[in-house]
């Protein structure tokens, strides 16, 4: 047993995965640039209260997630780990004037997260999200544009049937009288309730429509809807958003208890399921509309819209369908050489290979060359680069190893042979 071990929630990434997770993070980022969305980083920790306001006190996510740091006791400032990207980003708008940069503002972040959060299948305390913000368009537009973003994120990395669920959650015109029903509604069934379901009542009504007590279940199912209660215009923004998706051929299904657990979210509400694990867990990512965050951190009022999709679920769901990505590509040329002890030489050509760009990988043990060769084609190089003698007068030996053939070649030519031959055989 090793003494260190990767701490508890965290994992290492080898070589495989992480290229796995590079894939997703690229793609990510393409479909960021094909929609118009600007990629921008944030700090992976910030001021603690910009979470504090930014995503509410009474969340799960503030109460009892937040990775806390205490760099030193002297200093005065509590820090701590970023749990999402939205707040940060919407501090970054407010602190930078963007409300003066043509309106929306459209941002993407791609990058670890951290919730210190109870470690479980498919929950761990650093995880990846691509999220993307579209700040200054009211909507509807942007809203099903945004949504079918996500949806083609999901699409194009192979995760087969996700569905989207989509809900209205109101705005502060019609969800104060909403809340109230709610509140009476549980109240009436106080006696039914968790005790720490009670708790909440007092002060996150809405929470409880997310709770992840099976105990709350068939209340829930009960509660008064908002979908019942909103207002004209919440209504109008609501219809006009569906309207949109089914132009843009998006399925989705309106799914009246879905709340968002953070505070900040007005209208509309969504989130990504493979279908048939629409379990509390399962989430693939989820988003909703803001319209009262940039004022919370200090900006102007600004509506905005944004989601965050977590890649480490995408990635179990991969393993989980069998869908396998890419491997790396093979070395395009091993080089190798007739003196074992001339390590020197080998690394001089490698170097000048890959100063052209050329993927190729230099044997650098002081072994036989017929042993060197062994782990060329271990590593299914295309070609050996073979140096002799023949390096006195410049030339160098280019073996084929799938055809079996060799010839000599001018060292100042062999970066153009390679080249060539790497695109007439796909490599590289
Ligand atoms: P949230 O900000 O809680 O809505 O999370 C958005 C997405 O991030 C979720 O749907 C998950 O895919 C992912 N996510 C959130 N928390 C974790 C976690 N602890 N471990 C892995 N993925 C997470």
């Amino acid at each position: 047993m090793p003494s260190f071990r990767a701490p508890r929630g965290t994992r290492d990434l080898l070589p495989d995965a992480s290229s796995r997770l590079n894939r997703l993070e690229g793609l990510a980022r393409s479909l960021a640039g094909r929609y118009g969305y600007l990629e921008m980083e944030t700090p992976m920790f910030e001021q603690a209260s910009v979470f504090e306001r930014g995503i509410g006190e009474v969340t799960d996510v503030i109460e009892k997630e937040l990775f806390r740091l205490a760099p030193r006791t002297e200093e005065s400032e509590a820090w701590a780990l970023r749990p999402e990207a939205t707040a940060g980003i919407v501090r970054a708008f407010v602190q930078h004037g963007m409300h003066t940069w043509p309106q929306p503002v459209k941002l993407s972040v791609v990058g670890p997260m951290f919730r210190y959060d109870r470690p479980q299948a498919g929950r761990y305390r650093q995880f990846w999200q691509w999220d993307a913000e579209a700040i200054g368009d009211p909507g509807p537009a942007v809203d099903a544009e945004m949504i079918e973003m996500g949806y083609r994120f999901y699409v194009e990395a192979g995760v087969p049937e996700v569905q989207v669920l989509l809900n209205s959650i109101g705005d502060p015109a019609c969800r104060p009288d909403y809340l109230e029903r709610l509140t009476t509604y549980f109240r009436s069934h106080d006696a039914e309730l968790p005790e720490l379901e009670r708790r909440r009542l007092q002060t996150n009504p809405l929470r409880l429509l997310d709770s992840k007590d099976p105990a709350l279940t068939p209340l829930v199912a009960d509660a008064p809807k908002i979908g019942d209660c909103l207002c004209d215009a919440c209504a109008a923004h609501f219809a006009a958003v569906r309207a949109h998706l089914e132009a843009i051929g998006v399925p989705y299904r309106v799914e009246p208890t879905l709340v968002r657990g953070l505070d900040y979210y007005t209208r509309t509400a969504f989130e990504y399921y493979r279908r048939g694990a629409e379990g509390q867990q399962q989430a693939l990512g989820g988003g909703g509309r803001y319209d009262g965050l940039v004022e919370r951190l200090g900006g102007r009022t600004s509506p905005g819209i944004g989601f965050a999709l977590g890649l480490d679920r995408v990635l179990l769901a991969l393993d989980e369908t069998g869908a396998t990505a890419a491997a790396e590509p093979p070395p395009l040329a091993v080089i190798v050489g007739a003196d074992p002890a001339d390590t020197i030489a080998r690394l001089r050509v490698a170097s000048l290979l890959r100063a052209e760009g050329l993927r190729v990988r230099a044997e650098l043990a002081p072994r036989k060359l017929g042993r060197q060769l062994e782990t060329a084609s271990r590593d299914h190089a295309h070609f050996a680069v073979i140096i002799g003698d023949e390096l006195t007068e410049g030339h160098v030996q280019l073996k084929d190893l799938e055809a079996g053939t060799q010839r000599l070649v001018p060292l100042v030519e062999l970066a153009r042979e390679l080249a060539r031959a790497a695109k007439s055989h796909h490599h590289g």
